[in-house]
């Protein structure tokens, strides 16, 4: 495939505004992802034994995750309390109160399995949604979009969402203006047939009404652009036990990407390693993400 960049440079010679004038700018984002990118991410996580939140060293797992972060601009840390009293963290990049509007992408670091406190490697859960979250980000903060997107990393989501919930009430309570909330957990299962869906998560119920209109709308947008910018097939269901419920239970607009791996014999054991992976996946999901934020967001200047 051509390098569209390379095209948009030769272009910038003829054109007041290369990027409108010549080809497609949400092509151009997509096209930056990095499998490469997104291995290393997944790799890197699943380095630890277990990321389980409650483990007497999980503060170095929440080192490598602020460290990684850190790579992308400045990381706020966002302390909360376990059930068992332990203080854990997530951690956020990019401005979650400006005013133009917010784009929160979610995902959980923290992993589990039937011997989580020895060996939880949680490659697909949910080390993959890291990894896409991490490089959307990486794409679309620097994109020149109409709206300021958040990456936030979660701890605690396996024993109940318990840092979703903290920083959920937390951002309604400082009033941050999260127009949609984007949870990205277990997209790089490898499924019998490579024509199984991607599954868009979208809102139809649970504890607000409210929000559930900009939910099913976001959720058919990202649909189209997975049929415009990927090579998945899409279906839809409920969104139901992530990090987005607390989300949603406060009132904020929320969805998800899913893969479908609950029902791969590997989901929520040791065997959940990157090795089974299917990476090319993962790549068209990070796609799909991004295309459905550009699109959402608007564009302010050229590529
Ligand atoms: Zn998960």
């Amino acid at each position: 495939m051509m390098d569209r960049r390379m095209v948009l440079a030769g272009a910038a010679a003829l054109a007041a505004r290369p990027g409108w004038a010549q080809g497609d700018p949400i092509a151009a984002l997509v096209d930056q992802v990095s499998q490469e990118v997104l291995v290393n991410t997944v790799y890197g996580l699943t380095s630890f034994p277990t990321r389980f939140t409650d483990h007497p060293q999980f503060p170095v797992v929440e080192e490598w995750v602020h460290d990684v972060m850190a790579l992308q601009g400045d990381v706020t840390r966002f302390g909360f309390q376990m059930p068992s009293g332990k203080t854990r963290h997530n951690f956020i990049l990019g401005d979650a109160s400006d005013t133009r509007g917010v784009i929160l992408i979610g995902a959980h670091y923290d992993s589990a399995s039937e011997d989580s406190m020895n060996n939880a490697p949680g490659a697909n859960d949910n080390a993959t949604g890291m990894a896409a979250m991490l490089e959307a980000y990486r794409i679309l903060s620097g994109a020149g979009l109409n709206k300021s997107v958040v990456a936030m990393a979660f701890a605690g989501e396996e024993q109940g969402f318990y840092g979703s919930a903290a920083i959920a009430e937390f951002a309604r309570a400082e009033g941050w203006p999260i127009e949609m909330m984007i949870n990205l957990d277990m997209l790089g299962w490898r499924p019998p047939n490579p024509a199984m869906p991607m599954i868009v998560e979208y809102d139809m119920g649970n504890a607000v009404a409210g929000n559930d209109a900009a939910s099913a709308s976001f959720g058919q947008m990202m649909a189209e652009v997975a049929a415009d910018y990927t090579t998945l097939n899409t279906s839809h269901t409920d969104i139901w036990a992530s990090d987005y419920m607390p989300f949603e239970a406060t009132g904020f607009p929320a969805m998800g990407l899913y893969d479908g791996g609950v029902d791969d014999p590997r989901y929520g054991t040791s065997r959940d390693i990157p090795d089974v992976l299917d990476f090319g996946r993962l790549q068209q999901a990070t796609r799909m993400v991004i295309a459905g934020v550009a699109r959402y967001c608007g564009l302010s200047e050229p590529i």
